[in-house]
Formats: structure tokens, sequence, C-alpha cells
């Protein structure tokens, strides 16, 4: 039996998570976590026969405290590091929303416990950090984003230098093929609506503006270890190809399937095996066609901008992570518009300075000033 942690467990891939263990003889789920949905936690702790949960939101955790007295309940920032490091578990499933999931992440990493990682933002802010930690510990990082897992699989049986070049594709999201004119006027509902993937706001909105695949090629870049002009992106709108890799001697290999993440959640938590998932073969004839194109960077500046700030390295995504966290929340909130998201984050790129990371401190420190800069910045924007 595998005893898993659910991290973000009343997300979209949290849920989507229970759905897959609870279908499975191997997998047990020992210990839960969210941000503030203490009703939804404590219902599926009750459903799970799970005794431990944690609230990052303190008063959350004291709701749920009060609703809940057949188990334990921490709190705090500190209380879901203290879940994973005072849990006996085999295995954390890391599906917090932004960078506060890194936290979690390193307590797992650290104390050399395998991380099933569908929390983007630990490898696109801690990357260097957090792989050396992970490899420190002998601790296994399974990626959870669709793309990485099927990277992961494609890579898997190649042999070091066979593989030239990684290919992450994109839906394109809601606003595919709109100028940049027509994209100033566009609604927050308008971005909700996803084409594919029904996913959690935050990573809705970083669709819609490929800030998505602009993080997930760094992510690609820490998990896979290969250079940033050796990860393409390209606009698939079917969302039927996750990933394709090219090797050296002209081959190219892809991994296909319906846009489900109940398929990367099920790999992540049961590799290296592979279990039953209730999703129905591809019926190619059905699909009829596949359709690829280039993704428009005028367009979707935020792509051009991840690729900077990845290149530059540093605390320069830990910045462009936070800058966006900024500004998707003030986008959401009706305190800035579509095309203000980029404006912020380069705003923010331009004006502080790549420092070198040394240690975790050095990020949150960044962070922090990103922040308190990217709050300025919608001020300024909308102005
Ligand atoms: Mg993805």
């Amino acid at each position: 039996m595998r005893r898993v942690i659910v991290l973000g467990s009343t997300g979209s891939i949290g849920t989507q998570a229970l759905d897959v263990i609870g279908r499975s003889d191997e997998l047990e789920v020992v210990a839960l976590a969210a941000a503030t949905s203490f009703e939804q936690v404590v219902e599926q702790a009750r459903a799970h026969g799970v005794t431990r949960v944690a609230l990052a939101d303190e008063a959350a955790a004291a709701l749920a405290a009060e609703a809940w007295t057949e188990g334990e309940v921490l709190a705090g920032a500190e209380g879901v590091m203290s879940l994973v490091t005072e849990t006996e578990c085999d295995l954390v499933l890391n599906a917090l929303v932004g960078s506060a999931g890194l936290g979690p992440t390193v307590a797992a990493l650290g104390e050399g416990i395998d991380l099933a990682l569908a929390n983007k933002e630990s490898l696109v802010v801690g990357g260097e950090l957090v792989t050396a930690l992970a490899e420190a510990t002998g601790a296994r990082i399974v990626p959870v984003d669709s793309e990485h897992s099927a990277l992961a699989q494609l890579i898997g049986s190649e042999r070091p230098g066979a593989v030239e070049r990684l290919v992450l594709t994109a839906s394109g999201g809601p606003f595919r093929g709109r100028s940049p004119e027509e994209l100033e006027s566009v609604t927050v509902e308008q971005a909700l609506a996803h084409p594919t993937w029904e996913m959690g706001g935050k990573i809705t909105i970083d669709s819609a503006t490929l800030m998505n695949k602009g993080l997930e090629v760094i992510e690609a870049h820490h998990l896979f270890g290969v250079p940033y002009e050796r990860i393409d992106v390209v606009v698939h709108p079917q969302s039927i190809v996750h990933a394709l890799v090219h090797l050296n001697d002209g081959a190219s290999l892809a991994h296909l399937g319906y846009p489900d993440m109940r398929v990367p959640i099920s790999y992540a938590l049961h590799h290296p095996e592979r279990a039953d998932v209730p999703v129905p073969a591809l019926d190619l004839p059905a699909l009829g066609q596949l359709t690829f194109e280039a993704p428009d960077e005028r367009a979707f500046p935020c792509l051009r901008l991840a690729r900077e700030a990845g290149r530059a390295g540093g605390t320069a995504p830990c910045v462009l992570n936070a800058a966006n966290e900024v500004a998707v929340r003030a986008f959401l909130d009706g305190r800035l518009s579509f095309t203000g998201i980029p404006e912020v984050i380069e705003r923010c790129l331009e004006s502080l300075p790549v420092e070198p990371v040394g240690h975790f401190s050095d990020l949150s420190r960044a962070d922090a000033a990103a922040r308190e800069l990217a709050g300025e910045a919608v001020e300024a924007v909308r102005a």
C-alpha cells in the first residue's frame, strides 16, 4: 500500500486525485491539506478515513477544528509543512496553487519523500535549489502536469543524448487567433471559459495569457535538464497530443490521449506501475484531424517574458511568477485589464535586478519585492 498525502485536495487536481486513489487498491490517502475550503476538507477526511488535515488559512483551520473532532487539524503555512514532515507517508502529491506550493515541496524532498508535482510554481520559482535537493536526498519528482508527464514517459526509455528537442503543446486558450487590440477588452468570464481543459481560476487565466505555457517551459527545463533553446512550444487546439520529443536519428515520438487529468495523476501516483483509468481509448477517425500552429508572441507576450526570465535565471523566474500571481489576482478582481497582465510583469522584470539564488531565503525576498512592485504596477497600468 502506498501512503499518499494530498496537498490542495479541494482543487481540480486534488479532487481528481482522490477519485484515482479511491479506485485503487494500491493507494491510501493519509493526510489532506487545502488553502481555505475547510468544509470540503472535513468531508473528504471523513470519506477517506483520514485523521490529519491542514488548512493554510488560520481562520479556516479554526473552523475545521470546531466542525471536526475525529482528527487533528494543523493551521497555517507551517501547519501544511508539519503535515508533510510529521505524517508517515510514501508520496506527497503537491497540487497547491502558486508559489505557496514551494515550502511543502522543499519539506517533502528534504525528508527524501517522493513528490508527485502538480504545483509547477515550485520548479519555476525554486528550480535549481529544488532539483538539487531532490538529488541530494534521492527523492523523485514525478510531474503531474500533463505535458511533463507525457515528456517523462517519452524520455523515460531513451538513452542520454538521444533526445534533441522537447515540444510542449498548448491549446492556445480561449483567445487563440485574436489580435493584441482585440484582447484589450476581453472579460474575466471569457478568459475563464477554457476550450479543452477544466481547471482552477489561476491556471485558466494563465492558459488564456499563455503564461501557463511559459511556466511550463521553465518547468521542463528543470525537470529534464534541457536548455531553453531546445524547448519548443506549438499551439494545438485539440489538446490531444500532449508533448513530443525529437530524437537524434530523425524520429519524433508523441504522447496522445483525450485531455483528462486523471491520466497524468494516475501515472504519477502509481509510477513506475500503470493502473486502469476509466477513460476511452482515442478514436482517431472520430477526431478526424489534429492541427498545429506557431504561438503568436505579439498577442501573447507572457510566453516571451517567461522564456526571457528563464534564460536570465537567478531570481528572475521568481519575480516573473510573483508578478504574474499579483496581476492575475487583479484581473480576476476586475482591477486590471487582460493586456495589463503582461505589462505588469514586464515592468517588474525590468525594474528588479536579477540576483543569484544561493538559498531559499533569497527567493522569499525576491518574491516579496516583486509582489510589492507588482501591486504598484497594477495601479500605474490602470491609471
Ligand atoms: Mg499543463
